[in-house]
């Protein structure tokens, strides 16, 4: 005998997402903001540029990989800033945690980037790049991500791009001097290589 639960006669039954799925090989569809989760999923054929997670611990740049290059399921943790390589130009951390999959397969490279699993949440993301020279944030900026706001917020990364490649001041390094180059937004679809200068 399995207990179901208890539900209260008198409230509704909230309704599942019985109905969303997304294939690794649909590289058009971009991030989507659904039920608790934003989610990214990319598609790499052997020989492409790899999407690869990087996460910052202080000023130090930890990559995220299998020593055997197999496959990978990463929690990033709330607060931890973090960047996929030709994905993003910029760095990002969130109010919440993220799950990266990294799934070497025979037809390339599948990931999966998904943040959130709270309510109402991401609620606050910040945006920066680290110094090369020292790893200092540079650049950084808050961003509030209001009920359904990650496109707004994916808008604002590129509007954070191009002041941060116009503007010297903004990538020069307080502490040690040293620039960061112009760097580039959102690879939107793998037509849209990496470039640099927005
Ligand atoms: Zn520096």
């Amino acid at each position: 005998m399995v207990s179901r639960g208890y539900v209260p006669s008198a409230s509704r039954i909230p309704a599942p997402d019985m109905s969303f799925a997304r294939l690794f090989a649909d590289t058009t569809v971009g991030w989507q903001q659904r039920g608790q989760y934003a989610i990214w999923t990319g598609a790499n054929a052997p020989g492409d540029p790899k999407f690869q997670l990087l996460e910052r611990h202080q000023n130090r740049v930890a990559v995220i990989v299998s020593n055997d290059e197999g496959a990978v399921m990463h929690k990033i943790a709330s607060g931890r800033a973090f960047t996929v390589e030709n994905v993003m130009g910029y760095w990002l951390s969130f109010d919440c945690d993220a799950i990266w999959l990294d799934l070497p397969n025979q037809n390339g490279q599948y990931t999966m980037l998904a943040v959130g699993g709270a309510i109402g949440k991401p609620a606050h993301a910040e945006i920066d790049c680290p110094c090369p020279r020292c790893g200092t944030a540079l650049g950084r900026q808050s961003f509030a991500i209001g009920p359904r706001g990650f496109d707004r917020l994916l808008d604002s990364a590129e509007v954070w791009v191009a002041d941060f490649n116009a503007t010297e001041e903004k990538r020069t390094c307080p502490h040690c001097g040293g620039v960061h180059p112009a760097t580039y937004g959102l690879v939107r679809d793998k037509s849209q290589q990496p470039h640099i200068g927005g």
